[in-house]
């Protein structure tokens, strides 16, 4: 099993059931175990588009899948909770993306890890800091 580190996010429609939804479908994910959570903090979107703010949070899991097998399931979690995919940084009901994963690094077409952009991400680095302060020191 290697832990994973999975960034939650929702802004819109109803946030808080969006990301509890999500969190339950990663619980009833065969190969997956969530092992804790994070505080849920509103944030600022970061987006040329306007919108609403965001609620997220880290999720820290689990898991005998490979990557490209959780990331999988992780864009079926969302597209069963709606998420529409019309460009980046555009409102989304619900948005999974994998932080880290164990300490490996991949760099393959549709699947970068650690997630590039960690650091831009005040509300990441916040979760990460209340689960796994060591990885981003
Ligand atoms: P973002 O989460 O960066 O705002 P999206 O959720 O729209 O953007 O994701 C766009 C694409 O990013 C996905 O189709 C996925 O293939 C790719 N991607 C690359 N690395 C990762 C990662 N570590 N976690 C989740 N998605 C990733
Ligand atoms: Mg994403």
């Amino acid at each position: 099993m290697t832990t994973c580190y999975i960034g939650i996010g929702s802004n819109l429609g109803d946030r808080r059931s969006h990301i509890e939804r999500a969190i339950e479908a990663l619980r009833n994910t065969p190969g997956v175990i969530v092992t804790r959570l994070s505080s849920i903090y509103e944030t600022e979107p970061v987006s040329n588009t306007p919108q609403g703010k965001f609620l997220n949070g880290v999720i820290e899991i689990k898991t005998s899948l490979r990557p490209k097998t959780l990331l999988s399931k992780l864009n079926a979690i969302e597209d069963n909770l709606g998420r529409k995919r019309d460009g980046i940084n555009m409102p989304r009901t619900i948005d999974l993306d994998i932080l880290y994963y164990g300490n490996e690094r991949i760099e393959e077409e549709g699947l970068i890890v650690p997630h590039p952009r960690i650091r831009e991400r005040e509300f990441v680095l916040k979760g990460l800091r209340e689960l796994a302060p060591s990885l981003i020191r």
